[in-house]
């Protein structure tokens, strides 16, 4: 008998001793998975590779002793789309500090599909307390920085569904914001600063004097968390007065070098491009393809949460956009290897304040047109020229996907509706939830297909929008935040007084 899936991180190289039924919070999907028959062959190389990791063992002591498939796997870099009269040779090592193709357009992560191929479905699925096979098959694990990021709550939202979205039973929300630093941005950290350890320490040795990228607040927090634990200076560029405290914080706690530009995101992204152009300084926005490796491994965790059946629709809040197509390639190489045999239709969710894609989209996909941002509570979406549009594109097209938008009040009454089920979201995840809402009135989502939403931030990060949205002059918000605090003398007549004015029919 084949041993059965097991927890592991959905970081690329870790796992927590915690068998799946035990985890905290997680439901596990209410129609009982479907039973496979897996081949000996694959028990037995899966029996092989079933260690936990013991408690007095590192991280990187468990990559060493995993006894990876040594059969040449590689991956590189190569130009994304591929340039229809470029070179069709053009590819570069991931060792080297490259972040455009020589005709200045994109770079992908590539992997040797048909050296990962040689394993089965089945061996993969049974293989995820390491993956690093699917992310950086040639790190060392001696290099790896990681700070146990992955393997995340997925929350089955089953009052929101019932109550608010027209009984949905099957609504699951993927909280990536569950993570160290407080985002999704986690999962990509841990490759890109891992890579960036390789690459200066011997035999490399590169002079990289340190890593930096423009943020809108949850990137510097993570890239400053996993600089710090590499001992390797971070530079974070932030645009002033749009962020949260809560993530302006992480960075100087971190000891980053942290620059308050007055400009936007945008502009602070113009900026560390010709900064890191001109000095030794290693780029880690999501122009960096790496990036997006370790964020797939979210795709690849939900599938593995719902032991690998497909979920109809995942709905992601977009800014820059890097994360659709990451989310979109992790599980199109489940589908390629023969994990699962399709993908789920892909909705990229933008706020109105700041939807270049929705626009694009709502053209047929006919003229691109950046543009200047507004201000959104949305703020880590709050991008008008997004690095991955032609990423999302194909992520969109392949999946059959959708954008939709969502007004300042939509996504605030979403995200508020979502914390009086228990949810506490940011208002990120409001985005998602409010293009879940229209897509549910629009009959396109049914009430009993499986969809997960994507939650990409931790809602404590956003204390302070909550607090503003309760205090704000939008008219006709639906759903304020139907319980102000009230102020009452420390006296047990004036606390009666309001209890029963407040449980009024409740008593
Ligand atoms: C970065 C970020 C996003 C957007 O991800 P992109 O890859 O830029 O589209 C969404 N929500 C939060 C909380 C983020 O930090």
């Amino acid at each position: 008998m084949a041993a059965t899936t097991h927890a592991s991180s959905m970081s690329f190289l870790l796992s927590h001793p915690q068998p799946r039924s035990a985890t905290p919070g997680t439901r596990l999907p209410l129609r009982p998975p479907a039973r496979r028959v897996r081949c000996a062959t694959d028990a037995a190389a899966a029996a092989s590779i079933k260690h936990r990791r013991a408690a007095d063992e590192n991280i990187r002591e468990e990559a060493a002793r995993h006894p990876a498939p040594k059969q040449g796997l590689s991956a590189w870099y190569e130009p994304f789309p591929p340039a229809p009269n470029g070179d069709p040779n053009e590819r570069y090592s991931l060792d080297e500090i490259v972040y455009r193709s020589s005709s200045g357009g994109l770079l992908d992560v590539r992997h040797d599909m048909e050296a990962l191929a040689r394993f089965s479905g089945a061996y993969w699925r049974d293989l995820f307390d390491s993956r690093k096979e699917f992310v950086l098959p040639e790190i060392d694990p001696d290099h790896i920085v990681s700070l146990f990021e992955g393997n995340s709550n997925l929350f089955w939202a089953e009052r929101l569904g019932r109550d608010h979205l027209g009984g949905m039973t099957d609504l699951w929300v993927k909280h990536c914001g569950i993570s160290h630093t407080g985002s999704f941005k986690d999962l990509g950290m841990t490759v890109l600063v891992s890579q960036v350890n390789r690459l200066r320490r011997a035999p490399l040795s590169r002079p990289i004097a340190g890593v930096g990228c423009a943020s809108t607040g949850d990137t510097s927090a993570a890239l400053s968390a996993y600089c710090a634990a590499a001992g390797i200076p971070a530079i974070v560029f932030l645009p002033a007065n749009r962020i949260s405290l809560e993530q302006l914080i992480q960075p100087i706690a971190n000891g980053a070098t942290v620059l308050s530009l007055d400009t936007d995101f945008d502009g602070c992204m113009r900026l560390i491009r010709e900064v890191t152009a001109e000095l030794p300084i290693y780029l880690a926005n999501s122009l960096n393809s790496l990036r997006l490796e370790g964020q797939k491994t979210a795709a690849i965790e939900i599938l593995q949460q719902f032991d690998w059946e497909v979920p109809d629709w995942v709905i992601v809040p977009g800014g820059n956009l890097g994360n659709i197509y990451a989310f979109y390639k992790g599980f199109e190489m489940c589908r390629v290897l023969g994990l699962v045999d399709r993908v789920p239709r892909l909705v990229c969710a933008q706020a109105a304040n700041a939807n270049p894609l929705y626009s694009y989209y709502k053209s047929g996909w006919t003229e691109f047109q950046p543009q200047v941002a507004k201000p959104t509570f949305a703020s880590a979406i709050q991008i008008g020229d997004p690095v991955s549009v032609d990423r999302a594109v194909v992520a969109l097209k392949a999946t059959n996907g959708i954008v939709e938008e969502a007004t300042e009040e939509e996504l605030m009454n979403a995200m508020s509706l979502a914390d009086r089920t228990g949810m506490f979201a940011c208002p990120h995840t409001g985005v998602a939830l409010a293009a879940l809402f229209k897509l549910r009135d629009q009959r396109v989502i049914g009430a009993n297909e499986r969809v997960v939403v994507v939650s990409t931030a931790h809602g404590l990060k956003f204390s302070q929008s909550k607090i503003d949205y309760h205090d704000s002059k939008i008219e006709d918000m639906a759903c304020k935040y139907a319980n102000p605090p009230v102020s009452v003398k420390a006296d047990f007549g004036a606390v009666m007084d309001v209890l029963k004015k407040r449980l009024k029919g409740k008593l």
